[in-house]
């Protein structure tokens, strides 16, 4: 039987995508990937250099040259990322950085760099790659896609929790505001737009635990393997 090395969950904004994609990876013992933090660190790196993110080209260009990598702590299971050699996890979750990562994440050259990565990451197989377009576009031949569905009231709710126990100053109302707000950019963009695989699994989390989402794919997981 086949076994289902590479698993794509997508989602809109705060759906819980990282939250049970870790704990799936984990389970399973596989890679777990988030490539919104890649489109982060583009957003990141052209700020820096740029001040904004406006001009398109230069915007690629930073992408395409920018040395980034990504590592797990051990102990505490975080992904680390590092521009340029330096720990920027701080930095990737900045009013800013929200404002702009769905512009730069519209840009195909941007696109075009990133997802080749990705592929490259995804045909190692063994891995939980979490995103918009990984059903889609990155590894559309993945043995299962899940597409994640959460209220957005219940999102900005389960992100501003997330804040409060990081310490971080958040007020629910803009919270919800930049998820609309970045649900409609993702969704509407002309390239690998966020939407559903035609053949993914949607699973609705509200009022659901991460833990009942988990045995929820755990359960298809498992029919995929006695199939
Ligand atoms: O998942 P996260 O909220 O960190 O993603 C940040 C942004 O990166 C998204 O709002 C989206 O614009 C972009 N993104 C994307 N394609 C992906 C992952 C993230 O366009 N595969």
């Amino acid at each position: 039987m086949k076994k289902p090395s590479q698993i794509a969950i997508d989602g809109p904004a705060a759906s819980g995508k990282t939250t049970v994609g870790k704990l799936l990876a984990d389970r399973l013992g596989f890679l777990f990937f988030d490539t919104g933090v890649m489109y982060r660190l583009a957003t990141l790196h052209a700020l820096k250099k740029l001040g904004q993110v406006d001009d398109e080209a230069a915007v690629t260009a930073l992408t395409r040259e920018m040395d980034i990598s990504l590592r797990t702590n051990e102990q505490t299971g975080e992904t680390e990322a590092l521009l340029f050699g330096q720990l920027v996890n701080g930095q990737l979750h900045s009013p800013e950085v929200d404002k702009q990562v769905s512009v730069v994440a519209a840009y195909s050259g941007v696109r075009a760099a990133l997802t080749e990565q990705q592929r490259r990451i995804g045909l190692l197989g063994d891995v939980v790659m979490v995103g918009r377009d990984i059903g889609t576009v990155v590894m559309p031949d993945a043995a299962l896609k899940f597409f994640l569905l959460a209220s957005p009231e219940e999102r900005a709710r389960r992100r501003s929790q997330e804040n409060q126990a990081k310490g971080i100053d958040s007020d629910y109302v803009e919270i919800l505001r930049d998820i609309l707000r970045r649900d409609e950019l993702d969704s509407t963009r002309t390239i690998a737009p966020l939407r559903p695989a035609e053949d993914a699994i949607l699973i609705d989390t509200d009022q659901k635990a991460p833990e009942a989402v988990v045995a929820e794919m755990f359960s298809h997981i498992t029919q995929a393997l006695t199939a």
